[in-house]
This record gives structure tokens, sequence and C-alpha cells, in this order.
């Protein structure tokens, strides 16, 4: 199985986490992206302790202390007194407690990364502007077709092209993705311009109202605040992580929010207000063909109201690579990675969701430390990709 060829569709977090697992192993991977070059989008990103040892196991633990902000504190809070209504230790107790940081980092800076990483390993092995159109299985051969008329033959095919995944398509049929009921507004803001009342000893918070969440950190050395901005809503807002918004309708929607929030959205470059409808789909059983399976948001779509999109690629990508190293058949591949990997899944896609209804639903005066049953509360910190038996 060492020669393989090997091709992931999709260079986001979770289909980079895998290449550069497959690459350090030694396998020849081919990674296809749609997007014209690998540039500087999105906004931050958590990775909790969990991701955080897979990409220790990878060798970027150090380079993630420098790229991440491992906050000490967050907290669930108030929409309009602030108060901490659960504090949450993080910082140090995280890496006491499961071995690893919990970081808020750029999705850029942990992309860039991975590329480097990938880079040294297997040099020149993505290609961009190639858009995954079709998939022929053959019995020994996966030939993938693309929007530019490339087509490439290979052994085994890793879909990791997101939400709206083409290779899910092509294998298991078109579940179209579903509404969540939110929208989202993200922005990135430049902390030079903020008052010393808009920071605190919270580092990461999220500020709770009936039908809203402000979720807010400090990232890149405390020079920038990500935000996202929830709403609750039966209207349908256009998939996509980069559709440009107004930073007056944040502001309307959250007005009346306290001052540190309403300065933190005040503060948002005018073109750098993006919106965008969460989209998830049903957990199904299966993710996988003969000789293709799937990762990350393409395996199984999150709310975000947990954190773990990114982290659970991150978790997905490691597993997968180590499994794909020791099996000695693609149907040991597949039948090993779905059992390691689609029972967590579903449990944290449920979770997800109801931590977004007990966010958004609850009087916040009404929630309690013990209606928080949040990613620590439910153990998902101890996992550790790298080293849980598969
Ligand atoms: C541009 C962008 C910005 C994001 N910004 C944020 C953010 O600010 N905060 C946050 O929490 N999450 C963000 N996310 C989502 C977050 O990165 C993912 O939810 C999580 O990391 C899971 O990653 P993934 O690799 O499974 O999917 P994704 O990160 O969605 O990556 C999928 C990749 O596949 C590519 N792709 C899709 N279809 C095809 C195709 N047919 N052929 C070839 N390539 C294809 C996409 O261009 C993308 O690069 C963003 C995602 C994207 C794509």
């Amino acid at each position: 199985m060492k020669d393989i060829q090997i091709a992931i569709i999709g260079a986001g977090i979770g289909g980079m986490t895998a290449a550069v697992t497959l690459a350090q192993k030694g396998f020849k991977i081919n990674v296809f992206e749609q997007a014209p070059e690998l540039s500087e989008v999105g906004a931050g990103l958590t990775v909790t302790p969990n991701a955080t040892k897979g990409l220790i196991y990878l060798g970027l633990g150090e380079a993630m202390n420098k790229i991440g902000m491992a906050h000490d504190l967050q907290g669930v809070r108030h929409y309009q007194t602030k108060e901490i209504i659960v504090p949450l230790k993080r910082g140090k107790h995280m890496l006491e407690k499961y071995g690893a940081y919990q970081f808020q980092v750029h999705r850029a800076d942990i992309h860039d990364l991975l590329i480097e990483n990938l880079e040294q390993h297997s040099p020149g092995c993505v290609s961009v502007d190639h858009q995954l159109v079709g998939i022929d299985q053959k019995s020994d051969r996966v030939k993938l077709i693309f929007n530019n008329q490339a087509e490439y033959e290979c052994d085994f095919v890793i879909g990791a092209d997101g939400t709206r995944s083409a290779v899910r398509t092509a294998i298991l049929g078109n579940d179209e993705p579903e509404f969540s009921g939110y929208v989202a507004w993200r922005g990135v803001v430049p902390t030079d311009g903020l008052d010393e009342s808009d920071f605190d000893e919270c580092g990461s918070s999220a500020f709770i109202s009936p039908g809203r969440v402000f979720a807010r950190y400090l990232i890149r050395d405390a020079k920038e605040y990500n935000y996202v901005a929830f709403l609750a809503t039966d209207e349908w807002a256009e998939e996509g992580w980069s559709i440009p918004s107004k930073v007056e309708t944040v502001l309307e929607t959250f007005s009346d929010y306290n001052q540190q929030v309403k300065n933190i959205i005040s503060a948002t470059p005018p073109e750098g207000c993006y919106k965008w409808g969460i989209f998830t789909r049903q957990p199904i059983a299966k993710w996988s063909s003969e000789r293709v399976t799937l990762l990350g948001d393409a395996a199984h779509p999150l709310e975000p109201f947990m954190g773990q999109g990114a982290s659970m690629a991150i978790e997905d990508g490691v597993v997968l690579g180590r499994i794909v190293e020791d099996s000695s058949s693609f149907s040991e591949i597949i039948e090993r990675y779905e059992a390691a990997r689609i029972e967590r899944s579903h449990f944290v896609t449920e979770h997800s969701k109801k931590a977004g209804q007990r966010f958004t639903g609850n009087n916040p005066d009404a929630y309690t430390k013990e209606d928080h049953k949040n990613e620590e509360e439910l153990g998902l910190f101890y996992y550790d990709p790298g080293n849980v038996i598969v």
C-alpha cells in the first residue's frame, strides 16, 4: 500500500491536515483545490486541545505556540451586563489537564503553517484552479474530472471539499445541505483603535441573548479581535464564506448589547464584514465508497457553537493518515476510518446543535453552569488523534 497514489480534493484545514499526515508518512499525494490561489481567507478559528494534540503529532506544536493565542479565561456572558455566567478556565489549565493548549488563531495562519509543512514533505503537490466536477470509479482506479478539462487517475480519493462537497454527491448522491436557522456575521477588527474598556480578563467570550450570540476573541498577539455574531432566523442567507455585509446591519442587530460589543462591531473595517448562512446535513452512517472517503465538513458539517469545525477536520485528517499507513487494503482503510470517526462526529454534530439552542433560546438571566454542557463538559478534549487506538 505504500506505493498507492492518493488524491485529496479541497485544500482547506481538513484536506491540508490529511495531506501533511500522509506526506510525512511518505505517501504520494496530490491535492486539488478549486480556488485560484491559496490566499489569506477567513477569520478566527478555535483549535481545542483534542485538535492541538493532532498538530503536535505532526510536529507543529511549537509553531502553534507562536501563531495561536491560548487565553486563560473563556466565558459565557450576559449580553447586557457582561456578567460572566459560566467561567471556563483555559490557558495552562488545558495543558495540565489534557496535555495541550486551546488556541485561537487566524484561519490563514494555520493554513499557511500546513502549506509550509506540506511543501517540505511533498513539494508542488497542490494544484489550484482545479474544481472537481466528476468521479469515475473503476474497479481498480478512480478517475477524477475537473472543470478545466484536466483528468487525473489515482488509487484512493479523500473528499475534503467542504459543506457542498462534490465528492460526497458523486459517491453518495445529493442530500442537499439544510439551512440551520442561523446566519452569522464575522469580522476581524484591529485593536489599536479600541478603548481600554473594550478589553478585559476574558480573552474569549460568548455574550448570549434570546435569538443571538456574539462571540469574540483576541488573535494575533491581541492585535486583532475576531468576532462571530449569530442570529437565529428563518430567513435564508446565501451560503459561502465571503459574502460582503454591512457593519450597520450587524450594529442594528446587536443594538441592545453592551457597549464593548458595539464598539468592537463599529470598529470593523467596512470592507471586512462578512456574513454566511450556516448549513448542515443530517448525520449519515456511511461516508465512503470502495476507494473514496470524506472528511471534515464534507462528511459532517457542524453548527459552529462548540467551535469544533476545524478541530474535527484536523482529527479526521490525522486519524485517516494513520489508518492508511498501516492498512493492507482499501476496504480495511474504509472500515477502520468509519469505525473510528463516525460515532464521534455524530455526537459532536448533535451537541453542537444543542449548544446553539441553549445559547440562543435561553433567557440569559436563567442560564446556569448546569445548563452549560459544551465541548469540555462533554469530554471532547481528552481525545488524542495521534494516539487513539484505531
Ligand atoms: C474560504 C473559507 C473561509 C472560512 N473562514 C472561517 C472562519 O473565519 N471561521 C470559521 O470558524 N470557519 C471558517 N471556515 C470553515 C472552516 O475552515 C471549516 O468549517 C473547518 O475548518 C472544516 O474544514 P474543511 O477542510 O472540512 O472544509 P473547508 O475549510 O470548507 O475547505 C474545503 C476546501 O475545499 C475546496 N473545494 C470545495 N469544493 C471543491 C471542488 N469541487 N473541487 C476542489 N476544491 C473544492 C474549497 O475551496 C475549500 O478550500 C472557512 C472555510 C472556507 C472555505
